[in-house]
């Protein structure tokens, strides 16, 4: 069935077939000889690291792949872990802080660099102002409407879009938007996306976590959050969450610029997103979302070990590269 969720901004033609396989929420254990895996492209903070910087996932479930957050580098990221930028989906943004979604304008404009005519459209999905930030970037008014019309409109690149098998006249950017809230669902066919306040930076910026629900099961990923009572029962039974675990509560390490400055929201630690994964009852708790202090090796040792004694259940350190089978 092709997939139209209701309300989205843009619709396009050439939605591709896709089966319907979506399990319920909660149907832990089955499995569907369909391997899914979960990407970590991105697992650290707005602080630049060699190995760490930003925030973004994939789930990859039945050929297809669906991003969670575009941090920097994002795209280049999704690139070395092999994955084909023709086979995303869907992208979702958790929020609009840089860190998770700085990358969002090259990943936009590569994959409708890299496309034809019949390439199945994208999905770009997240909390308001998602749909007017794309056409913000890649609208006819957008910031890089002069590149745009430049590789639309010069015969060397409309050489080189024929060569990719594309058909003049090269069509503008179209991306299938939508601004999603609590209680909301994306059916992607194959896969479906629920969503959940996550207790962040509101009111400057709306926070939603996510859980794909899959063939062989679920996923959650809670964006940037403090311990949230919906964000828990968001993960209620889900095979593995990737939960934020900023940095050590304990002292040398650093407090969230947004504490300091009084707003609502801060984010996890180990003991926190242990006691989430505990409540919830999810099968696998992956650690995401961390600082370069607690990425060192000692304290990203403790932070499991102090992680697996309050959850009772696998905990990962996660790094950038590494691929989970679900
Ligand atoms: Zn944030």
């Amino acid at each position: 069935m092709a997939a139209v969720p209701a309300g989205e901004n843009h619709a396009v033609a050439g939605s591709r077939s896709r089966g319907s396989v979506v399990r319920t929420a909660g149907s832990r254990g089955e499995r569907t000889g369909i391997m899914t895996n979960v990407h970590i492209l991105g697992s650290g903070t707005p602080t630049p690291t060699p190995d760490r910087f930003g925030s973004s996932y994939v789930v990859e479930t039945g050929g297809e792949l669906v991003m969670f957050d575009c941090g920097p580098a994002a795209t280049q990221k999704f690139a070395r872990a092999g994955l084909g930028i023709l086979d995303l989906s869907a992208t979702f943004l958790t929020h609009h802080h840089y860190d998770h979604a700085v990358d969002l304008p090259c990943l936009l404009l590569v994959r409708w660099d890299q496309a034809v005519n019949d390439t199945p459209p994208m999905m770009v999905c997240g909390p308001q102002p998602t749909t007017a930030i794309v056409d913000e970037l890649v609208g006819t008014n957008g910031v890089f409407r002069r590149d745009i019309r430049a590789r639309i409109e010069h015969p060397a690149s409309q050489k080189t879009f024929e060569m990719r098998g594309g058909v003049l006249p090269r069509p503008w950017p179209d991306f299938r938007t939508r601004d999603l809230e609590p209680g909301d669902t994306v059916d992607g066919g194959a896969w479906s996306v629920s969503m959940a306040r996550a207790a962040h930076v509101q009111p400057y910026l709306d926070s939603l976590a996510y859980r794909i629900e899959t063939p062989d099961g679920s996923v959650v990923i809670t964006g940037d959050t403090a311990p949230c009572e919906e964000v828990v029962t968001l993960a209620k039974d889900a095979d593995m969450m990737l939960c934020c675990c900023w940095d050590h509560q304990d002292g040398s390490e650093h407090i969230d610029e947004c504490v300091a400055e009084g707003m609502v929201g801060t984010m996890c630690g180990p003991e926190e997103a242990a006691r989430m994964a505990k409540e919830a009852g999810v099968g696998k708790l992956v650690l995401v979302h961390s600082t370069p202090s607690i990425a060192q090796s000692e304290p990203a040792a403790r932070a499991v070990r102090v992680a697996e004694g309050i959850f009772g259940g696998p905990v990962v350190f996660a790094h950038e590269g590494l691929r989970l089978s679900l």
